[in-house]
């Protein structure tokens, strides 16, 4: 059976930069990809005279651009402010949810224990994302609404953090590095040059890419989850 990829970020662009090769790869291979992005994105410009709800409209089209070009068949976008991701029971129910409705194999996030200069909702998006992958979307005393919504428990067998400086698992995206770049230039508002981000991507990947003897990859913490 195909596999059944959830990518989880908080900002449009996120999954581009981190995972974007390797969903290419997935999809390529058959996958069915949802991505799930937690916020507008609304704060993402030092333009002061581009309003948040013309910056939200345009970062989503952005996305849809991007998931466009990898195959990327459904995008949720979850419409937080961007900057004001909390811990709360409210954004870990909507990742129980969705988690239990798409009921995928695996799930790509953003790693919360990266050290140092991380975006606040980056480190927040990966926390509850993997709060909610276990033990709330497998265990059903959790979240008793849902299952009053008809979504039953979903065990999620592997969790992918990118962005990680423990990583530990690594994917060629020789193939796919292309791909990645021009998902990448989707994301316009957000783009000084595709130079730039051209260059600074065959960094990452020929980092990734040494560690695992191929000439490009993405680099992950892979974690398989207990049964
Ligand atoms: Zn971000």
């Amino acid at each position: 059976m195909a596999e059944n990829i959830m990518v989880v970020v908080a900002h449009p662009d996120d999954a581009e930069f981190g995972c974007a090769g390797t969903i290419a790869l997935k999809v390529k291979e058959g996958a069915h990809v949802t991505y799930v992005v937690c916020t507008d994105g609304d704060k993402g410009t030092p333009d002061p005279s581009l309003s948040p709800v013309r910056l939200t409209q345009v970062r989503k089209g952005e996305q849809w651009c991007a998931a466009g070009v990898l195959g990327v068949q459904e995008v949720v976008f979850l419409g937080y402010p961007d900057g004001a991701l909390e811990d709360s029971y409210g954004f870990r129910q909507d990742l129980v949810r969705l988690i239990r409705k798409h009921r995928p194999d695996i799930v790509f996030t953003m790693d919360p224990y990266r050290h140092y200069q991380l975006h606040r909702d980056h480190r927040i998006v990966g926390l509850v994302t993997m709060d909610a992958v276990f033990p709330y979307s497998r265990d059903p005393l959790h979240h008793p609404e849902l299952l009053a919504e008809g979504l039953e428990p979903h065990k999620v067998k592997e969790i992918f953090l990118f962005s990680s400086d423990n990583a530990d698992s690594y994917v060629d995206i020789s193939t796919t590095f292309e791909t990645k770049l021009n998902a990448l230039a989707c994301h316009e508002s957000q783009m000084r040059s595709l130079e730039s981000w051209r260059s600074l991507m065959t960094e990452w990947a020929t980092v990734f890419g040494e560690k695992a003897g191929v000439p490009l990859a993405e680099g992950f913490k892979r974690l398989e989850m207990r049964k």
